[in-house]
């Protein structure tokens, strides 16, 4: 049930945070051209979605797929209403995300040590170590800022992870004054009791509306984790990738992040206010599979287009 929230907020409009061009991309294995990476997230701008995660400022070494973050970032249109994010790992990576004039930026971390040491180098202690003066620099240039915290229930090295773990992590985060705490379902098979038991734990400590869900289907439970977390716990924004963009690296030829246009169907079909056209985001998800040359990962691609839109209903 609502836990942490006095007033309830599922009435609020759903936020999507759409991370096809930076979470997605990095996991393809081509390199998306520049202008084709500006067109998309245009396009993007338009559906009604409340953030693009547009780029990232690791090393280009690490992850060639974005090595022209800087470029896109300076040449994207910037919508009112939409926030523009970047990733960024170090000192070094906000200086860049400084210079590409972006105002949010999200750091990576995870209640498993496994899992930062093989995607960081770092321990989990080590990463926060690390975010501390990247969080002060940005905070000095009046920059939002995001922590990742990934394998929120499951690490493909140590298995189940505690919810009290993922506490422990979250509350260090906040008092390293991010903004917002992004609780990654990494590896793709929690089901909802598994979110209700971590909601359960965390939402004890922080305000519903710092907390996002990024879920990943590769077992299809991604869908019934997101109605759990926004219906019975008030979250109301959701990382999501178009056409679920970004497969999974740890199952091959399964899907990875949850499609946005099945959230925001299933979001709507369940009352929630989601100002997203889906039926745009589709058309994103047909752009991006074409470049990346497979087929999107989502029910609502395969639909014809004259039957995707659902008609929001009230709660
Ligand atoms: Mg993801």
């Amino acid at each position: 049930m609502l836990s942490f929230a006095t007033h309830d907020t599922r009435r609020l409009p759903v936020r999507i945070i759409e991370v096809s061009p930076r979470d997605g991309l990095q996991h393809e294995a081509v390199f998306v051209p520049t202008a084709r990476k500006i067109d998309l997230i245009n396009a993007l701008s338009h559906t009604g979605v409340a953030e693009i995660e547009a780029g990232s400022f690791v090393s280009p070494t690490a992850i060639p797929q974005l090595a022209d973050s800087d470029e896109v970032f300076l040449a994207i249109e910037r919508i009112p209403g939409v926030t523009y994010s970047a990733l960024v790992p170090n000192e070094r990576g906000l200086e860049r995300a400084r210079a590409a004039a972006v105002r949010k930026i999200a750091m990576f971390t995870a209640a498993s040590n496994s899992f930062t040491r093989h995607n960081i180098k770092a321990t989990v202690h080590e990463s926060l170590v690390r975010f501390k003066a990247v969080i002060q620099g940005a905070k000095r240039d009046g920059m939002l800022v995001r922590g990742y915290l990934s394998t929120a229930v499951w690490c493909p090295y140590e298995g189940r992870m505690a919810p009290l773990l993922v506490l422990d992590v979250m509350l260090r985060l906040l008092d390293l004054g991010v903004d917002e705490v992004s609780l990654g379902e990494t590896v793709g098979r929690a089901s909802p009791a598994d979110i209700r038991a971590l909601l359960d734990t965390v939402m004890t400590r922080i305000d519903p509306l710092r907390l996002s869900l990024h879920v990943h289907d590769t077992y299809g439970m991604a869908i019934a984790n997101v109605l759990t977390a926004w219906g019975d716990y008030g979250i109301t924004a959701f990382d999501c990738s178009a056409g679920g963009l970004g497969g999974c690296p740890y199952a091959p030829g399964a899907s990875g992040n949850v499609a946005t246009e099945d959230v925001v169907f299933a979001l709507k079909a369940s009352g929630a206010s989601v100002p997203v056209d889906e039926a745009l985001i589709v058309d994103c998800a047909h752009q991006f599979s074409t470049l990346v040359g497979h087929a999107p990962h989502s029910r609502l691609s395969q639909i014809p287009p004259a039957r995707i839109r659902q008609p929001a209903l009230k709660v």
